[in-house]
C-alpha cells in the first residue's frame, strides 16, 4: 500500500493558538496577543512520522500541545482518529488522550526524583487502571524490557541512571497505556551525540513492533530526516515548506528550509569545503509582532520588495510538496 493510501490518523486543520498578554497592577489590561501557531494544516497517516522543524520560538511545541489538548486552540481543528478533540466532552476527551502520549526532551526533568523507575513507569498503569497486583509488576518488567531495560532496575531512582536511560524511562511510561501516537518533543536534543543514535533506533524499533505513529519535533534537520516519512518545516508560527523526507532534502525550495540544511555539515570533508552555504542571519523575530508580508522576509537573502508587502500563500508544487515563497 502507498503510503497517500494509509488511513488518516491525525489531522489538524488551520490551528491558530494565540497567547493573549497582559499589563496593568492587576494584570488585566490586554496588551496584545502572541501569535504561536498561525494556520497550520497537516495530516499524519497511520504508522507514519511526520517531521516538525524549525528553530525555537516557531511553535513547534505549541502545536504538538494543542494536539494533546493541553491548550485549547484559539482556531481551527483538530481530529485523531477521525473524532474532532475541540468539541468532544472531558471523558471522552480523557479516554481517547490515552491513545496520544509524550516524550519529552528532558528526560530528568519530566520524571518524578522522589519516585522509582518502576513506579514511574506503571502510574499511567495505575491512573487507567489497566493492570492490578501481580499482572501490574509482569507489565513494568514488559515495558522495561521493551524499551532495554533490565528490570531488575525498576526499584532506582532516575538519579541512578544515565541521561540514555532517562529518556528510556520515559519512553516506557508513554507505552504503559498502548498509545498508537506520540509526540517526540526533541527526544535527543539533551543527550550525548553517542547516546542519540540508541535512542533514534530503539523509536524506529518500537514503532515498526507496535504500529506507532509519531510526530517528531526537533530543530536539527539532520535527526529529523532519519526518522521521517514526510518533514513540516515551521517558521513565526507558519509552516513554510511540507514534502516528502527525500523531496524536501533533495529539493528544499524556502530559502529558511535550504538555510536549516545548509547548517547540517556533511560528513566528507571534500564535499563539505566545496558546498555552498545560506547562513542564516539575526534570531526569529517575536511572535508578538511579527514582520509584515512574508514573516521570513529580514531574514531571507532573495528578499523583494513585494515579499514585505502580502504574505505568500502554501502552494502546492505536487508530489505532495507544498511551500510558502513568491520565488517558487
Ligand atoms: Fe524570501 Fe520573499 Fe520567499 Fe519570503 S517570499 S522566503 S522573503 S523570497
Amino acid at each position: 500500500m502507498s503510503d497517500n493510501n494509509k488511513e488518516i490518523l491525525v489531522e489538524v486543520k488551520d490551528l491558530t493558538m494565540n497567547f493573549p498578554m497582559f499589563k496593568g497592577v492587576f494584570r488585566r489590561r490586554e496588551v496584545g496577543s502572541i501569535r504561536a501557531v498561525e494556520g497550520v494544516s497537516f495530516t499524519i497517516r497511520k504508522g507514519e512520522t511526520l517531521g516538525l522543524v524549525g528553530e525555537s520560538g516557531c511553535g513547534k511545541t505549541t502545536t504538538g500541545k494543542c494536539i494533546l489538548q493541553l491548550y485549547h486552540p484559539t482556531a481551527g481543528r483538530i481530529f485523531f482518529e477521525g473524532k474532532d478533540l475541540c468539541s468532544l466532552g472531558r471523558s471522552d476527551l480523557r479516554r481517547i488522550r490515552s491513545r496520544m502520549q509524550v516524550i519529552f526532551q528532558d528526560p530528568y526533568g519530566s520524571l518524578n526524583p522522589r519516585m522509582t523507575a518502576g513506579n514511574i513507569v506503571g502510574e499511567p498503569l495505575k491512573i487507567h487502571g489497566l493492570a492490578e497486583g501481580a499482572r501490574y509488576w509482569d507489565r513494568v518488567e514488559e515495558l522495561l524490557d521493551m524499551v532495554g531495560l533490565n528490570p531488575a532496575m525498576a526499584n532506582r531512582y532516575p538519579h541512578e541512571f544515565s541521561g540514555g536511560q532517562r529518556q528510556r524511562i520515559g519512553i516506557a511510561k508513554a507505552l504503559a497505556v498502548s498509545p498508537s501516537f506520540i509526540i517526540c518533543d526533541e527526544p535527543i536534543s539533551a543527550l550525548d551525540v553517542s547516546i542519540q543514535a540508541q535512542i533514534i533506533n530503539l523509536l524506529e524499533h518500537l514503532q515498526q513492533r507496535l504500529g506507532l505513529t509519531f510526530l517528531f519535533i526537533a530543530h536539527d534537520l539532520s535527526v529529523v530526516r532519519h526518522m521521517s516519512n514526510r518533514v513540516a518545516v515551521m517558521y513565526l508560527g507558519r509552516i513554510v515548506e511540507i514534502a516528502t523526507s527525500n523531496d524536501l532534502y533533495e529539493n528544499p525550495l524556502h530559502p529558511y528550509t535550504q538555510a536549516l540544511l545548509a547548517a547540517v555539515p556533511i560528513p566528507d570533508p571534500f564535499v563539505e569545503a566545496g558546498r555552498e552555504h545560506t547562513i542564516l542571519q539575526g534570531e526569529v523575530p517575536s511572535p508578538l509582532n511579527p514582520p509584515s508580508g512574508c514573516r521570513f522576509h529580514p531574514r531571507c537573502p532573495y528578499m523583494r520588495e513585494e515579499c514585505r508587502q502580502e504574505e505568500p500563500k502554501l502552494k502546492d508544487q505536487g508530489g505532495d510538496h507544498q511551500v510558502r515563497c513568491v520565488l517558487v
